[in-house]
């Protein structure tokens, strides 16, 4: 079995956290059991602030991943002050990408700097996996996602969304008993060993351990006092540090981590990795495609609209929709570029009658296309062809048809604007996963944030 440990380490309110941070990179160390620290922009210049370049160092020792710039709060009041799903849910995608942008480079840049090294993985923030932050931060260089959507958050499979490699598989937690009062810390320990090999014995390919360093010395998260429920963060003076386990008790449960990792270090059958390991292995290696493996995607595709496999790699329904453009713009060309363009942004036109036109009026839409996809970097929502608009589903088929064969009348069938999912209810999951839900308690209607989550399954294909 593999295991991974990750942190989402985030507080930047209390200094003592600090040093739990410290404490957990250590025992990972001392076992060499590597772990990834999702680090907050804001907790980075929090060490730097607080002058613990022995913390830095320490946990520069393991994969430093990214765990968004402030963690909910977005202290840029040039914008509206809002809970940021929120936020995303009421603007247009490129404007929700042009604050997500703004605020994010900054924290990426700053743990960089920091730590001397670009965070590659992004350790998923509970309440914002919308699909704008996957495609923000696979732009800001940070490809993996760990955690997952809410469709693929157990499955060890790595498929790609919205460009980010998702690794995802079951997860345990220190946090499932960390603050219960009725165990004693052996019994603690105990039960997490139980829990761990169950999986190992239940036949689980990869194991997750998320925790958060900052629940070692408190059993308060470290926002309440300051902004749980509210976008209006207190002036910063005004912050408060939550009440403190004593030394003691941190102690105690710094002990359990240690036996645990101990635990795991010292079974064969258990290896350890994080995020980034994964990234050698599975990140995209072509870039271009031959006119002949091109007609050979066409051919495969068939009805369906589906990803695609060719010499073992997989090609997502939006990759395949950018190669035939550009093959049927640039006729003579033979290095077919593949891009990796997102989803449509805006819901599909819905042809639902079979449309017919000249070839000529056909290469000319597809230029059209071509155009928009240099521009925007995704997939139309509607194609206008001669008199009538068409959605992207119905133009694949035709594009697939044409690179195929020369005939002199194109056929636009009208078809399905949403590729086929990998398992029957992974729509139904996306439509059921909401995003909000930890720091806001408020319910929303992110009935958009759905939907575009949806239109981004476009970009869905295994990692190969
Ligand atoms: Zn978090």
């Amino acid at each position: 079995m593999q295991m991974i440990f990750s942190f989402d380490t985030e507080d930047y309110v209390d200094p003592v956290s600090n040093d739990a941070l410290l404490g957990l990179a250590q025992i990972h160390t001392k076992y060499d059991v590597p772990a990834c620290f999702g680090i907050v922009g804001e907790k980075a210049r929090f060490l730097q602030t607080c002058g613990r370049r022995d913390v830095i160092e320490a946990v520069g020792r393991h994969e430093v991943g990214y765990h968004s710039d402030h963690h909910f709060i977005l202290p840029d009041y040039s914008y509206e002050q809002e809970f940021i799903p929120e936020y995303l849910e009421k603007q247009s995608w490129d404007r929700a990408m042009t604050r997500l942008l703004a605020e994010e480079s900054r924290g990426v840049h700053d743990v960089a700097e920091i730590f001397g090294r670009q965070p590659i993985t992004w350790l998923r923030n509970f309440g914002d996996w919308a699909p704008q932050y996957l495609c923000a931060f696979a732009r800001l260089g940070v490809p993996i996602f760990a955690y997952g959507p809410p469709f693929h958050n157990q499955d060890c499979m790595p498929i790609w969304y919205c460009n980010q490699l998702v690794i995802a598989n079951p997860r345990i937690t220190y946090e499932s008993n960390l603050h219960r009062d009725d165990m004693t810390p052996q019994e603690k320990l105990a039960e997490h060993k139980r829990n761990m090999l169950k999986h190992l014995e239940g036949g689980t390919p990869r194991l997750g351990c998320v925790t958060h360093p900052t629940r070692f010395i408190s059993d308060i998260w470290w926002e309440q006092p300051n902004w749980m429920n509210t976008v209006d963060a207190p002036p910063r003076r005004q912050w408060r540090i939550p009440p403190r386990f004593s030394k003691e008790k941190t102690e105690e449960l710094l002990w359990i981590a240690d036996e645990f990792v101990k635990f795991v270090s010292q079974i064969e059958d258990v290896e350890s990795l994080t995020f980034s390991d994964f990234w050698p292995k599975y990140k995209t290696q072509r870039e271009w495609l031959s006119r002949a493996e091109m007609k050979e995607l066409a051919s495969g595709l068939g009805d369906r609209m589906t990803y695609q496999y060719l010499d073992g790699e997989a090609f997502s329904p939006a990759e395949i929709f950018a190669v035939f453009a550009f093959a049927l713009c640039e006729l003579t060309a033979n290095n077919i570029p593949i891009r990796h363009i997102i989803g449509p942004t805006d819901e599909p036109v819905d042809n639902s009658s079979d449309c017919q036109m000249r070839r000529q009026d056909f290469l000319d839409s597809c230029m059209e296309v071509e155009m928009f996809i240099r521009d925007k970097g995704r997939v139309p929502y509607a194609i206008k062809v001669g008199q009538i608009e068409v959605g992207p589903g119905g133009f694949l088929q035709a594009m697939a048809q044409s690179v195929l064969q020369e005939s002199e009348s194109i056929q636009i069938r009208s078809a399905n604007n949403l590729p086929e999912p990998i398992h029957p209810d992974d729509y139904k999951r996306l439509d059921r996963g909401a995003p909000a839900g930890y720091i806001q308690k408020r319910s929303f209607d992110l009935s958009n944030i759905r939907r575009m989550s949806q239109l981004q399954y476009w970009t869905v294909k295994p990692a190969t």
